[in-house]
């Protein structure tokens, strides 16, 4: 288990904090946090995805940053060996012609379970499994990601 990325907060910071800690420990989340009510995939908009949980918190991300986020073994080591967050894009290719790349979205997002989303991304990667404990995990709003300063 890595400690990187830890920093050092101010005591205002500190509540806020120690929630978002929470939410970045799967284990400590409660039940109703971890339980969508509802699940919106945008498939068609091709934007992302956004999901109610039974606690009353919304989160919402879009495609290319959960592709970025992508939880299968492979794409976690390349962040870890690569110091990158989930959902933080990959360096941008330096030859000219690799430049252009269709933006990701899914052709396909199969429920697995009842405990999970798994996306079929159109490069063709598909080994990724995005549980409601992750994606809770990860969420991108500002109250779970305040706004680096
Ligand atoms: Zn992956
Ligand atoms: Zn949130």
């Amino acid at each position: 288990m890595s400690h990187e990325g830890i920093r050092f907060i101010s005591a205002e910071e500190v509540l806020r904090d120690s929630a978002q800690a929470a939410a970045h420990q799967g284990e400590s989340l409660s039940a109703d946090a971890v339980t969508p009510l509802k699940v919106r995939v945008k498939k068609t908009e091709g934007t992302g995805v956004e999901i109610g949980w039974r606690d009353g918190h919304q989160s919402s991300w879009d495609f290319r940053w959960l592709r970025d986020a992508c939880p299968c073994a492979t794409c976690s080591t390349e962040r870890e060996t690569t110091g990158r967050v989930p959902g933080e894009p990959k360096p941008k290719p330096r030859d000219p012609l690799a430049l252009y790349q269709a933006p990701p979205r899914p052709d396909e997002v199969t429920p697995v379970g009842r405990y999970a989303l798994s996306f079929k991304w159109n490069d063709g990667h598909q080994s990724g499994i995005y549980s409601w404990t992750y994606l809770r995990s990860v969420c991108q709003c500002s109250l779970c990601n305040p706004p680096r300063s």
